[in-house]
């Protein structure tokens, strides 16, 4: 039996939310693949993949099962006591990766304050309080707590919220100079994305993280990927330090982690994750059964060879159409990113316009997203078929084309 609800619509939103997002007019309700449907019945193409999050599109069966087992079984339990769910989502994230070591979380910005707190923990006992200094990205994106803004190199999210954490300082991204020249015996961390998400979709130079790797060898200091964003396989490699060949201290892993589910999680080494004894650090909510259960499906289905290989050839796909659109309408500078996060930067003449393209797009029943005034950005399902890729980015050009006839 189905349960009656009252209607709502998207003017509701107005009424009974907090105003700090602007959602698009229409109000998906249902998803299949790499489609959406609205109120109306309408559907859509979906490259934003809820954030970079659903990784194998809308209700995935594998997911869809891990889920509703799950669902039958055990919710949750607290970290009183342990799980099934966690210990094998745990094991496989180990044998997959660098770390020896995971503590689970709910959200990106909480695995990476859980980062930076043991990053200035491990230096508080090994050197003692005056190494607690972190150094981060200009335009760089790590969540939105008060210390994950602090750290993140966009004021306008930490501005206007009273005083900011101290011991922060920031850096021109991809400027292994400047990281030279501000690195120290008081550095304890050094935080980068191996691709600039929000910031832009802008992938690290290799020499870059190898420097910075060798920069935080020099100091003592530990180097932090954040790849909520670049990581579970939307680079073409599980996580994209893998493709540079740069392994940091401690990694963080949220958005694609759950496939749509909320879970995050910190990776790290045996040696480090000892500064962490029990009672330092904790969430009632990490490790719950239900989002490992669907985080370990994710997990299952993204590493392989197929999925990851089928990412490196859908990002030829979709770069060589978009770059065809670009040059036709004159809309981008360039198109650029990883896998099937990519980016399309505007031209000098629509700098700014970015939520033009989006809404542009959502009339022609495509879903984007924007990094930014100046970047569209594209995150579909990293299993989405050919054949929505071209159906997609036909939407696309017909939407850059009325804008391109409205200018
Ligand atoms: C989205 C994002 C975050 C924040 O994740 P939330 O789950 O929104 O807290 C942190 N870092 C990067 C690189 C991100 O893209």
């Amino acid at each position: 039996m189905s349960v009656q609800h009252d209607p709502v619509q998207r003017a509701d939103f107005d009424q009974v939310m907090v105003p700090s997002y602007a959602p698009a007019a229409f109000v998906p309700v249902r998803g299949s693949g790499s489609r959406v449907w609205d109120q109306s019945g309408r559907e859509l193409i979906d490259f934003s993949g809820g954030i970079a999050v659903n990784v194998l599109g809308h209700v995935h069966p594998a997911l869809v099962k891990a889920l509703t087992e799950q669902a039958n079984t055990l919710w949750h339990v607290s970290n009183v006591f342990t799980n099934e769910p966690a210990l094998r989502l745990a094991r496989k994230l180990i044998d997959a990766t660098f770390a020896e070591r995971v503590f689970f979380c709910n959200s990106g910005a909480e695995a990476n304050e859980a980062a930076f707190k043991l990053a200035r923990r491990v230096a508080h006992e090994r050197f003692g309080p005056q190494k607690h200094e972190i150094i981060a990205a200009t335009n760089s994106f790590h969540g939105r707590t008060l210390f994950t803004v602090s750290v993140g190199g966009q004021p306008k999210y930490s501005d206007g919220f009273g005083p900011r954490i101290q011991g922060i300082s920031h850096v021109p991204y991809n400027d292994l100079e400047a990281l030279k020249a501000a690195i120290s015996d008081t550095t304890c961390a050094v935080v980068l994305e191996p691709i600039q998400g929000e910031g832009g979709v802008l992938p690290a130079d290799p020499a870059y993280l190898q420097g910075a790797r060798e920069l935080c060898d020099q100091h003592n200091a530990l180097l932090v990927f954040d790849e909520v964003q670049s990581g579970m396989g939307r680079s073409g490699h599980l996580f994209a330090y893998q493709h540079y060949g740069v392994v940091p201290d401690v990694l963080s892993s949220a958005k694609s982690l759950g496939g749509g589910f909320p879970i995050a999680a910190m990776l790290t080494t045996e040696a480090l994750a000892s500064h962490l004894a029990v009672g330092t650090h904790g969430t009632t909510y990490g490790g719950n059964p239900l989002a490992c259960a669907v985080a370990e499906a994710v997990v299952d289905v993204v590493n392989t060879p197929e999925v990851l290989d089928g990412v490196k050839a859908k990002h030829e796909r979709f770069k060589a159409r978009l770059q065809q659109i670009g040059e036709r309408y004159g809309v981008f500078s360039t198109v650029r990113g990883m896998g099937l996060l990519i980016g399309a930067v505007l031209a000098e003449a629509w700098k700014g316009k970015a939520r033009a393209f989006f809404d542009a797009a959502a009339e022609e029943n495509l879903m984007i997203l924007q990094a930014g005034p100046d970047v569209l950005r594209f995150a579909p399902s990293l299993v989405v078929e050919d054949a929505d890729i071209d159906e997609g980015l036909a939407r696309f050009e017909r939407a850059v084309a009325k804008l391109v006839v409205a200018a």
